[in-house]
């Protein structure tokens, strides 16, 4: 009930609050540290992400869109859409009606990012607003003829510092003003694919210069007077898993490499037969007790992996673990891109701001989660998509949230406040009952005093 009370006095809070700063347009900062798994929180000290924290909202787990991997993933987070729906279904990517390639290094055809509309996009079609972006995957590409209004074209050796200059020039100096930015890192997943997440010693030393690069990220945004009023999301794009040349699955020990062509690799394969798709799959079938093989028709529905012309007729999908490799390839020591239902596969999220309460913790939200939730936060109105609202709603200071144990702490506590009423009935109509017996006895009593006498 006391949880109740508070909730219906900060809305109310919040709804004044909304009115008086109803000239001020909501602004948004998304950061992602590219493979942040979530469990690093748990297992390394991050005393600057932990402080952002303690003021802010965090999700310990973030259950991200199968394949796992970067570009796929930082799609959805924008986009709210499964990868079937959003078309980038994999970093190597074939079109076979249009003969297409893309890759990492080759991302600049709109043709694959125009299946969906990203945020900033649609953000920059409201009167009066405009968006940035310090890097993220489609941010310097012209998306449905529209780029963002400030963005820096993608480049590995930029420096972070940089970075949040631009950003955080853009967000203060710009008209019309900037109302959603993006922030991107590459660490730390260059470093956890380098050493593996189980080397301690590496991946401390990378992590605290990441905990480092998210205090250079509030001192300056309190510098510059943004921290107040600024909504920051802190998230990534998948975890990392541990890799190991004894865990290699090789599929030219399976099959004649000249029957098929490999359009992406490890750990999930895009296979695209180039005669038999039957005698190719018959054949990957059987070739390791460590990876799943898929035609396309077959993939299972909670991936949400199939409709979409660039999944190819065959799909292999390593264990965790498990590196999918041809001769004489190498592996990494760390990896992703596996099941996601995997927790290592799953990174975090972190939010503060005006939206978003203090010091909550949630367990779980899903990464199409995330755009519905931005979108109601910058006011705008979210395109169709697969993330729901309601999962974020505890996070948001102007939403009405009760979650699992306060709503079981409120079922217990009407249980007991009925009890305690009933007992309370029970004993008054007890007592309003019994005195009709106790006068009988009285005159009873009366009776008797002629004979003691
Ligand atoms: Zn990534």
């Amino acid at each position: 009930m006391k949880s109740l009370v508070i909730l219906l006095f900060s809305g109310l809070i919040t709804g004044c609050r909304g009115n008086s700063s109803h000239s001020l347009p909501p602004k948004l900062l998304l950061v992602s540290f590219d493979g942040f798994r979530a469990d690093y929180l748990q297992n390394y000290e991050f005393p600057h992400l932990q402080n952002f924290i303690k003021e802010g909202v965090l999700v310990e787990h973030v259950k991200n869109v199968f394949i796992t991997k970067t570009f796929p993933n930082h799609y959805s987070i924008v986009t709210g859409l499964y990868e079937e729906s959003h078309g980038i279904v994999a970093n190597s990517m074939y079109d076979v009606v249009t003969k297409k390639h893309f890759s990492d290094l080759d991302d600049k055809d709109p043709f694959w990012w125009n299946e969906a509309v990203p945020i900033w996009v649609t953000n920059q079609l409201q009167e009066n607003r405009s968006s940035a972006a310090a890097m993220w995957p489609g941010t310097d590409v012209p998306i449905h003829n529209t780029t963002p209004s400030y963005f820096m074209n993608y480049s590995s050796s930029v420096s972070f510092e940089e970075r949040l200059n631009n950003i955080t020039t853009w967000l203060i100096n710009s008209n019309p003003p900037v109302t959603f930015a993006t922030l991107y890192w590459e660490e730390p997943d260059a470093s956890g694919h380098k050493y593996g997440p189980e080397d301690k010693e590496n991946m401390y030393r990378v992590l605290k210069e990441i905990d480092d690069l998210i205090g250079e990220l509030v001192h300056k945004l309190k510098v510059l007077g943004l921290w107040e009023n600024l909504n920051v999301i802190i998230t990534s794009d998948h975890g990392m898993t541990q890799c190991s040349k004894d865990r290699l699955i090789n599929l030219d020990r399976c099959i004649d490499n000249s029957s098929y062509a490999l359009i992406d690799l490890t750990p999930v394969a895009a296979v695209l037969p180039k005669i038999n798709t039957t005698e190719v799959y018959n054949k990957l079938k059987v070739c390791s007790p460590h990876m799943n093989v898929y035609l396309k028709e077959d993939i299972p529905a909670r991936f949400h992996y199939q409709h979409n012309n660039r999944i190819q007729p065959i799909i292999l999908v390593a264990d965790e673990g498990w590196t999918i490799v041809l001769n004489k390839s190498l592996p990494k020591l760390g990896d992703h891109g596996y099941d996601n239902s995997l927790s290592s596969m799953h990174p975090f999220l972190a939010a503060h701001g005006p939206a978003f309460h203090k010091g909550y913790k949630h367990n779980t939200i899903n990464s199409v989660d995330i755009y519905p939730m931005m979108c109601h936060i910058l006011g705008l109105k979210p395109r169709p998509n697969n993330g729901t609202f309601g999962h974020t709603k505890c996070l948001l200071v102007d939403q009405w949230c009760i979650n699992l144990p306060e709503a079981v702490g409120i079922v217990i506590g009407a249980l007991l406040v009925l009890t305690t009423l009933t007992g309370l009935i029970i004993i008054m109509q007890n007592r309003l009952s019994v005195p009709r017996p106790f006068s009988r006895l009285q005159l009873q009593e009366d009776d008797d005093d002629p004979l003691i006498e």
